[in-house]
């Protein structure tokens, strides 16, 4: 039996990813070549400026929203949303990836919801065929548009409602766009069967978003949410909720204040997040603008975070729990992911750097409620 690396470990083992931003994971060359396709002047170096992969070598840093505005106005088809789906889908099977969930904002581009929408469902049932990838859609309200532009959001996907389109989610700047502006929307929404999900108190926000978004407008899980740590009370009650919390070890804004990846096993929120008993997933946020895949997401919380590595076995079949698959297909799969985790645990060759007893050890598993426990 050859011996697997922790990294190869990781990329082996099945994963699901469900906070994608689509655009996120647009590949450096792509956009280039989108870039070409419509004649706006991009030099290679303004480029590299969007990817922190190359953002030391240019001196200029531009943020992953600034990079995903400017994308969004170089996708001038419905092709080119295609042809960017079907490489997050080819990048993700490379990496172990069977599930994502994306987002994308139908309000950032002037093209038709439903043409743009044909052309995704299109790309996904390729990438079904190519990679054996299963990739869904969660159309998301851009909070810096007014709340009214999100209930045309949520009509589009009403009128054309597909069952690739599992639900709705919101991003961008959260500081003068608390969720409660768009209740609207999200009740719309909801009345019309689709998931309900939030960035909310991302960027140190106060928990009281992640608290509005669960209390008010009712989300079936929160994106990010790391200030919940400010509010103990809260947080054990949505630990005992199993609410399902996506986290993104690879990108926040708590990296800006402890860019030394040494310091994150000492008081970064997803860690106490997790000590706390919150159903933590973690995911990628933007995959090739923040320079990070699933693979290194899950290393992250072994080597960096000091979880160990059983753990990942936790956060894997939580991720299929918080996912918007059937329930069925659920229960078929985490089952399924189960024992290939176990087999290929087997084959683990790895010596963590922490000492076993500094480990966290998460078992924190909404496996063990069934859905009525939950409720
Ligand atoms: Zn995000």
């Amino acid at each position: 039996m050859t011996a697997l690396s922790l990294i190869q470990f990781i990329n082996k083992m099945p994963k699901a990813d469900i906070h994608y931003h689509l655009l996120g994971g647009v590949r450096m060359q792509t956009m280039i070549d989108l870039a070409d396709r419509y004649d706006v002047v991009l030099s290679e170096l303004d480029v590299k400026s969007y990817y922190r992969a190359y953002q030391q070598e240019t001196g200029s840093t531009k943020g992953g929203i600034a990079a995903l505005t400017l994308l969004y106005t170089l996708m001038r088809q419905p092709e080119d949303y295609a042809r960017v789906l079907l490489e997050v889908a080819e990048d993700a099977h490379q990496c172990g990836v069977q599930y994502i969930e994306t987002f994308w904002n139908p309000s950032d581009t002037e093209l038709n919801y439903s043409d743009v929408n044909q052309a995704l469902v299109m790309a996904i049932d390729q990438a079904k065929l190519q990679w054996d990838i299963v990739v869904r859609l969660i159309p998301s309200i851009n909070r810096e548009k007014s709340p009214e532009e999100a209930v045309t959001m949520v009509e589009a996907m009403i009128e054309h409602s597909h069952p690739y389109v599992l639900g709705i989610g919101i991003d961008y700047k959260e500081h003068n766009a608390p969720v409660e502006h768009f209740w609207k929307a999200y009740r719309l929404a909801q009345s019309h069967g689709y998931k309900l999900t939030a960035h909310c108190s991302e960027f140190g926000l106060h928990w009281r978003n992640v608290e509005t978004g669960i209390e008010l407008i009712g989300v079936d899980r929160i994106d990010h949410g790391y200030s919940i740590i400010d509010n103990p009370e809260l947080m054990h009650k949505y630990a005992q909720k199993q609410i399902p919390f996506t986290v993104v070890p690879s990108n926040t804004y708590f990296l800006n204040q402890w860019p030394n990846p040494q310091d994150w096993s000492n008081n970064h929120p997803i860690k106490e997040m997790a000590l706390a008993g919150l159903n933590i997933i973690p995911c990628t946020d933007d995959w090739h603008m923040h320079n990070t895949d699933t693979t290194n997401c899950y290393r992250i919380m072994v080597e960096e975070f000091g979880f160990d590595v059983l753990s990942l076995k936790t956060f894997m079949v939580n991720s299929l729990h918080a996912s918007w698959l059937p329930p069925e297909t659920i229960t078929s799969l985490v089952k399924q992911w189960s024992q290939e985790f176990d087999k290929l645990y087997q084959q683990l060759n790895f010596t963590p750097l922490i000492p076993v007893s500094q480990q966290i050890v998460y078992r924190s598993v909404t496996a063990n409620l069934s859905v009525k426990d939950k409720e």
